[in-house]
């Protein structure tokens, strides 16, 4: 879906060196907007994404490493955004990392990364970037929850909580800018086969002594009715589509892109 014309937006992508983030910023570069990058990785590895996204779309891209489980960095980001790429017109904030263990065997320090890189960095980015959506009249804010900010599964406490608190920071935005032109909308993905994803079949796979095949098709894909992962490109076109003209009137939804999960 790449008639949308972006040319002359700015996008800020949080966790944008690997999976979905990556797929989206990939996505925004194409329809013509300036991106700025974020995420951690190997630093010749992020160039070369750079560099080629920045080519290939005759589009300006910078990078951020800005640490998002820190407030004050998340905050910083937009300002960097802005002198790397000149403004912030679309705001994805992706970043997300998760760790499965039963509640009370949960370590704290876990619980404090996942809250504040999954929920809080996207309070700071957000009352960082809407001032100047404000006063340009355009905005696009973009929060990749998950299946999981609807529903719960066990042993994901953090990450469950913090994708339920990003659906409502989600809706609270879209209610404060819904006499303007800025739209807040949440998509809420199933499982899709990212670093993230594979970092759970192969923890489990351990646990349970399966086979990384019998982990997807019992354990993973289990809740997702399809059967099949999501696929990331398909993200990335929902994306787009919200930060283009026809998702003008979408905002404070939370999307369910989950091969049937949530109907349940
Ligand atoms: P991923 O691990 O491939 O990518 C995560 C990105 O976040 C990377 O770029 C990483 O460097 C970055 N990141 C991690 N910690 C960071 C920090 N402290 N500061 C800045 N950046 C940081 O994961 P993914 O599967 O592409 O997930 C992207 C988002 O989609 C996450 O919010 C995740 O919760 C959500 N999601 C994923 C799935 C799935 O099945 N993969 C399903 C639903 C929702």
């Amino acid at each position: 879906m790449n008639n949308l014309d972006l040319e002359g937006r700015g996008a800020v992508v949080t966790g944008s060196t690997s999976g979905i983030g990556l797929d989206i910023a990939r996505a925004l570069a194409a329809a013509g907007a300036n991106v700025m990058l974020n995420g951690f990785g190997d630093r010749d590895d992020i160039e070369a994404i750079r560099r080629a996204l920045a080519d290939e779309n005759g589009i300006t891209v910078g990078y951020s490493g800005a640490d998002l489980s820190d407030g004050d960095a998340a905050t910083g980001l937009i300002a960097e955004a802005e002198a790397a790429i000149g403004t912030v017109d679309i705001l994805v904030n992706n970043a997300g990392i998760q760790h499965v263990a039963p509640v009370d065997e949960f370590a704290a320090a876990k619980w404090e990364a996942i809250i504040a890189i999954n929920l809080s960095s996207a309070f700071y980015t957000t009352a960082a970037a809407l001032p100047g959506m404000k006063a340009r009249e355009f905005g696009r804010v973009v929060n990749i929850a998950s299946a999981h900010g609807l529903v719960a599964s066990p042993f994901k406490s953090a990450y469950v909580a913090a994708k339920h608190g990003l659906v409502g920071l989600t809706k609270t935005v879209a209610l404060e800018v819904a006499q303007t032109p800025i739209t807040c909308n949440a998509i809420c993905p199933g499982f899709v086969q990212t670093p993230l994803v594979d970092g759970q079949i192969d923890d489990q796979a351990k646990a349970h002594g399966l086979s990384r095949d019998d982990v997807i098709r019992d354990i993973i894909l289990e809740s997702q009715p399809s059967k099949r992962f999501v696929e990331s490109a398909h993200i990335s076109d929902l994306a787009l589509f919200l930060c283009g003209p026809a998702g003008g009137s979408i905002t404070g939804a939370a999307l369910s892109i989950d091969g049937g999960w949530t109907a349940r």
